[in-house]
C-alpha cells in the first residue's frame, strides 16, 4: 500500500540530495517516490557509480589482506567493504497474530500492496509509524479504518 503511485516522502527535496547534486526543483517541495528514484538514476549516471541492483551478497570473507565479496556467480576483491544493509528489512508479527480467528485477515506492511488484499469490513492498523500512516491513509478510502 506504501506503493500507490502518488507515495511522497515526508522529507522536503532539499533534505534528499546527495553530495554534490542538489535535489532539482522546490526545495521545499516533497518528492514522489519516482522523482526521488529518477533523482539516484541521475546521481549514478552523474558520477559513474558503479551501481549493480537487483544484486543480493551472500558470502563475505577476509584472507588477512583483502575483502572477497560473493554475490552469486559474481565476485570482488577490496580493501574496504562498508555494510550498509539496513535494519528494518526483516519483518516481524507478534506471537499472539497465531492465535486470532483465522477469517482476520493479517498483513503485515511488509506484504502490503493494495487495499484490495483487505476483506470488505473494518481495518485495524497497528503500529504509527511512517508506514502505518501512510497505509492508514490508502485503506482509510476504502474501509472504515
Ligand atoms: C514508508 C517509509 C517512508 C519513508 N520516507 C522517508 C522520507 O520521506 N525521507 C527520509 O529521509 N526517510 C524516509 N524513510 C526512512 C528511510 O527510508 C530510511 O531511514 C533509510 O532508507 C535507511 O537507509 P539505509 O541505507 O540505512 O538502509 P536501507 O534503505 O534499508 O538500505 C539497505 C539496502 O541494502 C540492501 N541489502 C540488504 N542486504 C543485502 C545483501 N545481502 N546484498 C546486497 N544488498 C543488500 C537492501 O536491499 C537495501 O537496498 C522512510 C521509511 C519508510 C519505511
Amino acid at each position: 500500500m506504501g506503493l500507490a503511485s502518488q507515495s511522497r516522502l515526508f522529507t522536503p527535496a532539499k533534505y534528499n540530495g546527495l553530495p554534490g547534486l542538489p535535489f532539482p526543483g522546490d526545495r521545499l517541495a516533497f518528492p514522489t517516490k519516482d522523482q526521488q528514484a529518477d533523482y539516484l538514476e541521475d546521481y549514478a549516471a552523474r558520477f559513474h557509480l558503479a551501481v549493480r541492483p537487483s544484486t543480493a551478497v551472500t558470502r563475505l570473507t577476509h584472507d588477512g589482506q583483502r575483502f572477497h565479496v560473493t554475490a552469486g556467480a559474481q565476485r570482488w576483491t577490496a580493501a574496504n567493504v562498508v555494510l550498509a544493509t539496513g535494519a528494518c528489512h526483516l519483518p516481524k508479527t507478534p506471537g499472539f497474530a497465531a492465535d486470532l480467528p483465522s477469517d482476520v485477515v493479517q498483513l503485515h506492511s511488509h506484504t502490503c500492496r493494495n487495499p484490495a488484499q483487505l476483506k470488505p469490513g473494518p481495518v485495524l492498523l497497528v503500529g504509527a509509524g511512517n508506514s502505518g500512516a501512510e497505509i492508514a491513509l490508502e485503506t482509510s478510502r476504502s474501509h472504515d479504518t
